[in-house]
């Protein structure tokens, strides 16, 4: 009887890509499917291992990613994602072979939309899979929309159209899709059209929600009817989860923030992977330093590709920093931060998680996306919801930046922008709430997990 109880629903294996904001939200599905009686499998790259010792609930499963064999000359994003998915392949069926003999059970992956190779080890295994998109529906719209935007000659795009709204994708420009001036598009454009054809998946996961994506959930909905969708975030307010960062958290950023005054901080942060031109820190910091607002910054080791720049540093930041009216980390606690009072906005890439992480608190966002789906999110959150703006100029300037920081938190434009916020936080709330949508649509999700 005790065995019975203590049987879970199903065994679910989890194909993470090895990056921060893919492991972060990965992890965190994990988490929730954990709670919901399913036990889980991380089967992960040896590359930015996630650390086995935060989540004792999971069973994690290393597997071989090929890297050591490449050139360091040769890797960038695509060669390192082409590697580990060969490698998936090669290497997964034998690690999950000895599960699937075993397992009287549902068995079921869920991948990774950038492990796209997982898919056909779970075909190979004759096991059901699922896609998690880790950004919007609404990217997972555009990359649907991609091959016929090629068959229609928009493809390379070219400056002239720039500006211009893409036919079926409004508000997106043509500036906003992720292929726009990429290095080496061709690469990107493939790797795309290969890792997101959902026609072929049963199902794909969000960590989206109806009250954010409504008009784009519906649109996939409409354009693959076979195929189960799932909008069930955010996932970080659904259930608690351990930390799955692959950086040192600075916690002490949060002893200083205890002694700011409500909504008086802004949270500057690019994200895991982002750079930014030393150049362009010096403006920051020097718009940050004359807006006279109190600051709590993330310069992550490596985002910045001018060495020197620590030596530019303006002599009055350095002053606001000594006299704590700013405060800079290598990493910080950035869902802790979000969600503390003092802070009243967030200077933001734009990657997904943090767009999501900083609506979900009622934070409004000042954008400066750089690349992937990071201008797409900043074109909904300044446009769509409304919630913040965006900076696009090629070239920063720190009047520029002290004019945003005050827009946001000084003007009067910041208690509309505010209320907003606020407005979509409960939105996001109800959400998840008992009659929500996310929550309909997790249960919906644990009921299909339990008939496959
Ligand atoms: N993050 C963090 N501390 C930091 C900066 C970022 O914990 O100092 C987390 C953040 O909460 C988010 C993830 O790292 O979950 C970054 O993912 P996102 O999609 O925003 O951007 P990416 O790093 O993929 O560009």
């Amino acid at each position: 009887m005790e065995n019975q109880e203590q049987r879970p629903a199903g065994c679910i294996v989890l194909v993470p890509c090895p990056f921060q904001g893919h492991i972060n939200p990965m992890l965190n599905l994990g988490s929730i499917l954990h709670s919901k009686g399913f036990s889980i499998t991380i089967a992960h790259a040896k590359f930015n291992s996630p650390d086995p010792a935060n989540h004792p609930d999971f069973t994690f499963l290393p597997i071989q990613d090929g890297l050591s064999n490449i050139k360091a000359s040769s890797l960038n994003f695509i060669s390192i994602i082409r590697a580990i998915n060969d490698n998936i392949e090669l290497h997964l069926p034998q690690n999950l072979s000895r599960m699937v003999t075993d397992s009287d059970q549902t068995l079921c992956i869920i991948y990774d939309a950038l492990m796209y190779k997982a898919e056909s080890v779970a075909k190979h295994l004759k096991i059901p899979s699922i896609i998690f998109e880790t950004s919007t529906a609404s990217l997972s719209l555009v990359y649907a929309q991609l091959p016929g935007l090629a068959a229609d000659g928009f493809i390379p795009i070219t400056e002239s159209v720039a500006n211009d709204m893409v036919p079926g994708l409004q508000p997106l420009r043509f500036k906003d899709l992720p292929i726009f001036n990429f290095p080496g598009y061709d690469d990107l454009f493939q790797l795309i059209t290969s890792t997101t054809d959902i026609r072929s998946s049963s199902a794909i996961i969000w960590n989206t929600t109806e009250c954010l994506e409504q008009a784009s959930i519906s649109k996939i909905h409409e354009h693959f009817q076979q195929v189960s969708c799932f909008a069930i975030g955010p996932f970080h307010k659904i259930i608690p989860s351990p930390s799955s960062s692959l950086l040192k958290e600075n916690s002490h950023c949060i002893t200083w923030l205890d002694k700011q005054e409500e909504k008086s901080v802004i949270y500057v942060s690019i994200g895991s992977v982002a750079s930014m031109e030393g150049g362009e820190l010096i403006e920051i910091a020097w718009g940050l330093a004359n807006s006279q607002q109190p600051f709590l910054w993330v310069i992550r080791p490596g985002s910045v590709c001018n060495e020197e720049w620590i030596s530019q540093l303006p002599e009055n930041l350095k002053e606001a920093v000594s006299k704590e009216r700013g405060y800079v980390v290598e990493w910080a606690p950035q869902r802790e931060v979000l969600a503390h009072a003092a802070v009243g906005a967030f200077w933001s890439h734009c990657g997904w998680n943090s767009t999501i992480e900083s609506i979900s608190e009622g934070v409004p966002l000042i954008c400066r996306p750089c690349f992937g789906d990071q201008r797409l999110n900043a074109r909904y959150v300044s446009i769509v919801w409304r919630l913040g703006i965006t900076l696009e100029d090629d070239k920063l300037e720190r009047k520029e930046v002290e004019q945003a920081v005050r827009r946001l938190m000084v003007d009067e434009e910041c208690e509309e922008l505010r209320q907003r916020a606020k407005d979509m936080k409960k939105q996001i709330e109800l959400c998840i709430g008992s009659n929500g949508t996310s929550h309909k649509s997790l249960n919906d999700l644990v009921a299909f997990l339990v008939s496959l």
